[in-house]
């Protein structure tokens, strides 16, 4: 089933440019700041946040933006041209990206697009992924007739933390079958909260089959 979503357009400016990259984030965007620092430019991200602030203010995509490149944390600008948006610095070695995200949305002209997307011909998601199970995941997993499924072959352990089993092959959950989900229903709530058209989401579609928006 396809499905339609609205998504923020990356652009790239440097500090001297904040107030248009501002401009950009308050009209839907989502901005790269390239800030000087020691050994070159710094990319830090510049994203929107509404009046409450925390983590929970911040709009789905920016925040899982935030995750796909490992940061959970952010500031708000409390002065300045982009006063009230929050920002944070990119690490070093997720700059190639977050610079990526930029090159990918240069053709588009507006702050936003509209992304079509079908789950049911795609899968990536399911492929080379950790998909950690907790008590809830296990117990509807196994429900009141399917206890196999909280084991092996079904449930792989690493370091102590229970996680989705992958086909040694091909890398795929072994429950997924010409890319639809076999266990749907009981699936576990990482799999159920997966963010279709952010950039984790286009994250896998590029890295398992060369897919770019
Ligand atoms: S990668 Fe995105 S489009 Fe593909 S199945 Fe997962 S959520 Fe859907
Ligand atoms: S349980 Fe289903 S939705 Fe989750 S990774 Fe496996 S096939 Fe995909």
């Amino acid at each position: 089933m396809v499905e339609t979503f609205t998504r923020p357009v990356w652009r790239s400016f440097t500090q001297k440019f904040i107030g248009n990259a501002a401009e950009w984030v308050r009209s839907g965007g989502c901005a790269v700041v390239w800030r000087p620092a020691k050994g070159g430019p710094a990319a830090w991200l510049l994203l929107p946040l509404d009046d409450e602030g925390g983590t929970d203010a911040m709009p789905e995509p920016a925040y899982w933006a935030m995750l796909a490149v490992y940061l959970e944390k952010y500031k708000r600008i409390a002065r300045g041209a982009a006063k009230g948006l929050a920002t944070v610095r990119v690490a070093r070695s997720y700059e190639h990206e977050v610079e990526h995200w930029c090159e990918r949305d240069s053709k588009y002209a507006e702050p936003t697009r509209e992304i079509s997307l079908d789950c049911t011909t795609c899968a990536a998601c399911c492929i080379k992924n950790r998909v950690v199970l907790d008590r809830e995941d296990l117990a509807r997993l196994a429900g009141t007739d399917r206890p196999e499924l909280t084991k092996k072959p079904y449930v792989r352990t690493e370091k102590g933390v229970k996680l989705l089993a992958l086909d040694q092959k091909t890398g795929a959950c072994v429950h997924l079958t010409d890319k639809l989900c076999g266990i749907y229903e009981r699936r576990p709530d990482n799999c159920r909260w997966f963010p279709a058209a952010t950039e984790p989401c286009l994250i896998a579609r590029r890295e398992e089959f060369g897919w770019e928006d």
